[in-house]
C-alpha cells in the first residue's frame, strides 16, 4: 500500500462502545495500526477539533462515524465528517440505524428534556431546569446519519464485534491497494489471449470480461477454456473487445440463469469482495443492488437502459457494469444470499412456533432450543447474520436484533411482526398483547429511527 492511510473517528452521542470494540482487538490492532495515519480521534489522541475543521476537504481517506446525531452540534459534526473525509463509515448499531437512541423518536424534545432534566429521580437540584449554557441545544428528533450525509460503509451492531470491525477495515485497505506487482493498465487480458485472433467466447455469444480487464495476469484463464471474470479488475485502455461485449450485452433482452450467474460473477469479481454479511459497502454495487435496488437511477443510451453508475470513471466500463446491473436487477437470476441470526445459532429448532409467550423475566430459558419455542421473543429471524449469534450462543440470551435487517427487509420490526402474526395464527391476538407491552422498543429496538415510523410520531395530531 503507498503510504498510510488517512483515518479520523468521530463520536456523536453515543455510549463509545463501538470504539471500545476496535480497541478491544489489543494485540489483532498490531496489523492495522502501522497502516493508519489518524489524524482525529478525540477520546483517544489529543487533537483539537479546530485541527479537522482546518484540515482541506476530501484530505482525510476513511472517516468513522460512532453515534446519532442528537444535537445540533453532532449534526455539524457529521456534516464536517463528510467534507472532510473520501470515505464515510458507519460504525455501530447508532449510527446505522439510530439503535436504541432512536427509540426517544416517539417522544417530543421537550418531553424528553423534561424528563431528563427535571423529573429523573436521580434529579437533587431544588429547582431543576434544562441546561442551556455551553451546551450546543438538542435536535428535535434525531435524524439518521445516511439521512444527513451519503454513507459508504456501514458496520452494524452494537457494538459491533471486533473481528467484524477489523475484518471491514481490512477489506477497505485491499481496496486501496495498488493490485499485484505485474498489474498492467495499459494492457487488456485480451493482448495475452490466444484466441483473440482464432474466435474467441465473444465470438461464440458467450461473456468473457477480458476486454475492459487490466493486463498482466499469468494465470490467463482463457489460454485454459475458462472465462475471464475480470480479477485484474478495471484497464484504463479498454481493447475492441469491449465494445464487441457491450454489443452482446446491449442485444440482451432476458437472462438465462447461466448468463444471469456469469454476470453476477463477474460483477462479484470485478467490482470487489461482495457477499459479506458483517458489513455493507454501498461502493459494492452488487452488494447495493441487494440492499438498496431503489438508490440506483435508470438512463436510457442509444436504446438501452443502464444503470446510472461510475465505478471506474471510464465512460465505456461504466456503461456495461450499468447495462449488466440493469440486466440483473429484478430478474429472478439475481440470487444475493444473506443470512440471519438463527443462521448461526446452534439451538434445536422444530418449527418456531411459540407455545406460550413469555416476558423476558419469566422463567429461565434452556441452553438447547430455540428461543421462539419457548415462548421467548427473539428476532433472530429478522436480524442479519455477522455476530455469530453470541447472545442465543453463549449468553442465553435472545436476539434483540442488533445487527439490524438483512437484505431485502425494510423494517426490521414490520417483518417480525408479520412473523409473528404467522406463528402464532391460532391465538387470540389480545393475549398475544398483554405480554408485548412495549412493541416499538421490542421490535425495532435498534432500528425505529431507520423504520416506516422514523420520526413520523411527531406528524400525528389529534
Ligand atoms: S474477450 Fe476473453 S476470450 Fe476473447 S480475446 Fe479477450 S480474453 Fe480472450
Ligand atoms: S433462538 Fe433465536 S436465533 Fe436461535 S434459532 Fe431460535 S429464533 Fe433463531
Ligand atoms: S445475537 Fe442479536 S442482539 Fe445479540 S449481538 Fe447478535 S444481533 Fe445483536
Amino acid at each position: 500500500m503507498p503510504g498510510k492511510v488517512r483515518v479520523a473517528f468521530m463520536q456523536l452521542s453515543s455510549c463509545w462502545g463501538c470504539h471500545q470494540s476496535l480497541l478491544n482487538a489489543h494485540l489483532g490492532l498490531l496489523s492495522i495500526l502501522p497502516k493508519l495515519e489518524i489524524v482525529y480521534w478525540p477520546a483517544v489522541v489529543d487533537f483539537k477539533h479546530e485541527s479537522l475543521v482546518n484540515r482541506p476537504d476530501g484530505d482525510i481517506v476513511v472517516g468513522f462515524i460512532e453515534g446519532v446525531a442528537r444535537t445540533k452540534e453532532d449534526t455539524a459534526n457529521v456534516k464536517l465528517m463528510r467534507r472532510k473525509c473520501k470515505i464515510i463509515v458507519a460504525l455501530g448499531a447508532c449510527a446505522c440505524y439510530g439503535s436504541v437512541k432512536g427509540l426517544a423518536n416517539l417522544f417530543d424534545k421537550e418531553e424528553l428534556v423534561k424528563r431528563k432534566f427535571m423529573e429523573a429521580e436521580s434529579i437533587t437540584n431544588e429547582d431543576p431546569k434544562e441546561p442551556t449554557e455551553h451546551v450546543p441545544g438538542f435536535e428535535d428528533h434525531i435524524i439518521n446519519v445516511k439521512d444527513l450525509i451519503d454513507v459508504d460503509v456501514f458496520i452494524p451492531g452494537c457494538p459491533p464485534r471486533t473481528e467484524n470491525i477489523v475484518a471491514a477495515i481490512s477489506y477497505l485497505f485491499t481496496l486501496l491497494a495498488p493490485g499485484p506487482e505485474n498489474l498492467d493498465k495499459n494492457k487488456t487480458v485480451c493482448d495475452s489471449c490466444d484466441l483473440y485472433k482464432k474466435g474467441c467466447f465473444l465470438d461464440n455469444n458467450q461473456l468473457c470480461y477480458g476486454g475492459i480487464t487490466a493486463g498482466g495476469c499469468e494465470l490467463m484463464c482463457p489460454n485454459k477454456g475458462e472465462i475471464c471474470y475480470g480479477c485484474f479488475k478495471a484497464t484504463s485502455k479498454p481493447g475492441p473487445k469491449a465494445k464487441q461485449l457491450k454489443e452482446i450485452l446491449d442485444n440482451t433482452l432476458k437472462l438465462t440463469p447461466e448468463v444471469g450467474a456469469n454476470l453476477q460473477r463477474f460483477l462479484d469479481i470485478y467490482l470487489g469482495v461482495s457477499n459479506i454479511t458483517n458489513f455493507y459497502f454501498r461502493g459494492d454495487l452488487l452488494q447495493r443492488l441487494a440492499y438498496e435496488p431503489e438508490s440506483f437511477s435508470t438512463k436510457e443510451i442509444n436504446g438501452k437502459m443502464v444503470l446510472d453508475v461510475k465505478p471506474t470513471g471510464n465512460q465505456l466500463l461504466d456503461e456495461i457494469i450499468g447495462r449488466a446491473l440493469h440486466l440483473l436487477k429484478d430478474d429472478p437470476s439475481f440470487k444475493f444470499s444473506t443470512k440471519t441470526v438463527c443462521s448461526h445459532c446452534d439451538r434445536d429448532v422444530a418449527d418456531k412456533v411459540p407455545i406460550d409467550l413469555k416476558r423476558d423475566y419469566e422463567g429461565l430459558p434452556t441452553m438447547d432450543k430455540c428461543f421462539l419455542e419457548q415462548g421467548y421473543i427473539c428476532l433472530g429471524p429478522v436480524t442479519q447474520a455477522g455476530c455469530g449469534a453470541i447472545c442465543p450462543n453463549k449468553a442465553n440470551a435472545p436476539c434483540l436484533g442488533c445487527y439490524g435487517a438483512p437484505v431485502g427487509v425494510k423494517d426490521q420490526g414490520a417483518k417480525f411482526i408479520s412473523a409473528l402474526g404467522s406463528l402464532c395464527a391460532d391465538k387470540d391476538p389480545e393475549e398475544i398483547m398483554k405480554v408485548i407491552k412495549d412493541p416499538a422498543g421490542l421490535f425495532n429496538r435498534f432500528t425505529l429511527a431507520d423504520s416506516t415510523i422514523k420520526h413520523k410520531y411527531h406528524d400525528v395530531t389529534e
